[in-house]
């Protein structure tokens, strides 16, 4: 049986955007040093780390090195190849296992996998040709929504088909890569499960989280869901039978949609900390990082247990067209958080930072949110 992996201990982070800062800040506070290793220098993780290593992901001698240098590796970017993960694998435990980053970097190989393990997925075909997805399109019907298998986040490379006579255009939108059609969901809403599993198969869920997008990209949370306590329990349940199924340890994501039915269908999964469990930071007795960096290193895995009803929003860099934040305005509100990640330019789409605010309600905590959200563009 593996040891634990104790404080004092060296993690190391392949990636460096805004989830391995956060997960570096709760390792140092635990007294672990942290390592990163992204193609970037001076990176939202680097800025917070002990050590940044600016290095090509498919430079297998430098993730070798980096892998050398550390106790124990995880991820904070799941796109990452199955040979960096195998060549880390070669010096030391990597968690969760490159397979785990395998099957969930795929859109296909994702949904094959869910669905031959008996996860409910909303109706979905692989599509390598025009011919597959007219073939598709036949199938499925329409609205559905055309996805690239590979690399594909926050929306990038998803193109929605309203007629079959779309197809052509759709499949050129997409530069002819592998991709999957989808049904297009009429949901009621969206919601997400992050949860962890720990070297022992145990296992603890955050409480369900409510979210809004906004074109295609996570706008606000909120936790707990006012879903029914009957549907968070199947939302919980799935989410534990994929954490079991891909054998993780680690903390994985499970984005579902809710059909005006209440049936419960997978959207995605990501094998990390998510951007809907950022509220856990504020709001848990245990955040979703820190709960990483226990289930990776082999100790026991924290309380989930939620303190207060909370809401995050997010910060893109839209935010700063028009000059600096007024941060002053929405600080001055009681029970307001303010996150940046430490990132130089604000480009429209880019994930700068997130407000997070508690209060009585989840209804409350989301207004308050959005409120201080709203004060940002506010002048002087
Ligand atoms: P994804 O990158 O696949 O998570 O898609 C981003 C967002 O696009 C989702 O959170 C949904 O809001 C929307 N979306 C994606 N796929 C579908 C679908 N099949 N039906 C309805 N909405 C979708």
């Amino acid at each position: 049986m593996s040891p634990p992996i104790l404080p004092g201990s060296t993690l190391g982070v392949l990636g460096s955007g805004q989830l391995g800062r956060m997960l570096a800040l709760s390792a140092r506070a635990m007294g672990y040093r942290v390592h990163t290793f992204s193609p970037e220098k001076a990176s939202p993780t680097g800025q917070v780390a002990d050590l940044e290593i600016a290095a090509a992901y498919d430079d297998l001698e430098a993730v070798s090195d980096f892998a050398r240098g550390v106790d124990v590796v995880t991820f904070e970017f799941e796109n990452v190849s199955a040979a960096a993960a195998a060549a880390a694998a070669e010096h030391g435990p990597v968690r969760p296992a490159g397979k785990v980053l395998h099957t969930t970097q795929n859109r296909l190989r994702e949904k094959d996998f869910l669905s031959s393990a008996g996860f409910p997925l909303p109706p979905y075909a692989a599509v390598r040709s025009l011919e597959d997805l007219r073939e598709a399109l036949g199938r499925i019907g329409c609205p559905a929504v055309l996805k690239t298998a590979g690399f594909g986040y926050d929306g990038k490379g998803q193109v929605r088909i309203h007629h079959p006579g779309d197809a052509s255009s759709a499949w050129e939108a997409l530069t002819g890569q592998e991709a999957v059609l989808e049904a297009f969901v009429d949901f009621e809403r969206e919601v997400s499960v992050v949860a962890a599993r720990g070297l022992h198969g145990d296992y603890e869920a955050f409480e369900v989280v409510d979210n809004q997008h906004r074109n295609h990209i996570l706008d606000v949370s909120v936790a707990p869901s006012s879903l029914s306590p009957e549907i968070k329990g199947r939302a919980v349940e799935i989410s534990r039978g994929i954490l079991e199924a891909l054998d993780v340890v680690g903390v994985l994501c499970v984005e579902l949609f809710v059909t005006r039915g209440g049936d419960l269908l997978v959207n995605e999964v990501a094998p990390r900390p998510h951007n809907s469990g950022h509220l856990t930071v504020d709001a848990c007795r245990t955040s979703q990082f820190e709960q990483q960096l226990r289930a990776v290193c082999g100790l026991p895995l924290g309380s989930p247990d939620q303190l207060a009803p909370a809401a995050m929003a997010n910060l893109l860099g839209d935010l700063w067209s028009t000059g600096e934040p007024h941060w002053r305005a929405a600080l001055a509100l009681p029970g307001v958080h303010l996150h940046l990640y430490g990132k130089k330019e604000p480009r429209p789409g880019r994930k700068m930072g997130h407000l997070t605010a508690l209060a009585a309600s989840s209804r409350e905590a989301e207004e308050l949110v959005c409120r201080a959200r709203d004060l940002l563009q506010q002048s002087d």
